[in-house]
């Protein structure tokens, strides 16, 4: 378990260095953009590792997990609930997770403004873009976008912090710049128009594979699971 617990502060290290480095070669401030550490599969005692490390930001993708973890580690973190998300679970996610990453679509925008108005809270949510119109992936259309976003802004328990995207996987992450750029500019475009209850302040894009690339064209938060843990079993 030391070693482990030294690995994952190194990872954790390395990753914030790198992503200063990116932040550098485009103008930017490093404090600007967040980690979250994708902390799916990952068992509670290597979420504290990183913990103890100073991570304060994890990912779930799975609401099974979120709600098994989330009693159990510090009420000082920040969850993310980055993974699709069905209907069915809104309950179990709104109170855990401070940041959804993954609205696409009016029927899970409905039950989030139900459940929410029944508990008296807001909530935070990123829309997910699915920006190479890939089969495989959830997501709106790019195209669809800023029709989504006026029909969302009339739910007023629901606040759209900005865009999110799981871009192609690639071994190359230059091929996946034409989308981080793609995303920035929607993100741009949607922000000018000043819709109520809307802000593009967060831009969500980059993972283990790419996450430089995509701090180069603009995201102020980086969701990185193999590049901090190591390796999962599955998913
Ligand atoms: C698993 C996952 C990640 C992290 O992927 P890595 O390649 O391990 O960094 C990021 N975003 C989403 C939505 C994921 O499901």
């Amino acid at each position: 378990m030391e070693n482990l617990e030294n690995r994952i502060a190194e990872n954790i290290k390395k990753v914030r260095e790198r992503i200063a480095g990116a932040a550098g070669r485009a103008g930017r401030d490093a404090s600007e953009i967040t980690l979250v550490a994708v902390s799916k599969t990952k068992p509670v005692s290597v979420i504290e590792a990183a913990y103890r490390a100073g991570e304060r930001v994890f990912g779930e993708n799975r609401v099974q997990e979120l709600s098994e973890k989330f009693p159990v580690l510090p009420n000082d973190i920040a969850w993310h609930m980055i993974g699709h998300l069905q209907t069915n679970k809104v309950k179990h996610v709104l109170g855990k997770a401070v940041l959804i990453h993954s609205l696409d679509n009016i029927r899970l925008a409905q039950t989030i403004q139900e459940e929410a108005q029944k508990r008296d809270l807001l909530c935070q949510v990123l829309l997910e873009v699915n920006v190479a119109g890939e089969d495989s992936k959830f997501g709106l259309p790019p195209q669809g976008v800023e029709e989504f976003v006026r029909q969302i802004a009339k739910f007023d328990r629901i606040r759209v912090k900005g865009l999110m995207t799981v871009a192609p996987f690639t071994e190359k992450p230059e091929e996946n710049r034409k989308y981080f750029r793609q995303m920035k500019r929607l993100a741009v475009d949607i922000s000018g128009k000043n819709i109520d209850n809307v802000s593009m302040e967060v831009l969500s894009m980059g993972m283990t594979g790419d996450f430089e690339v995509a701090v180069e064209e603009g995201a102020t938060m980086v969701r990185v699971g193999t590049g901090i843990f190591g390796e999962r079993g599955y998913h």
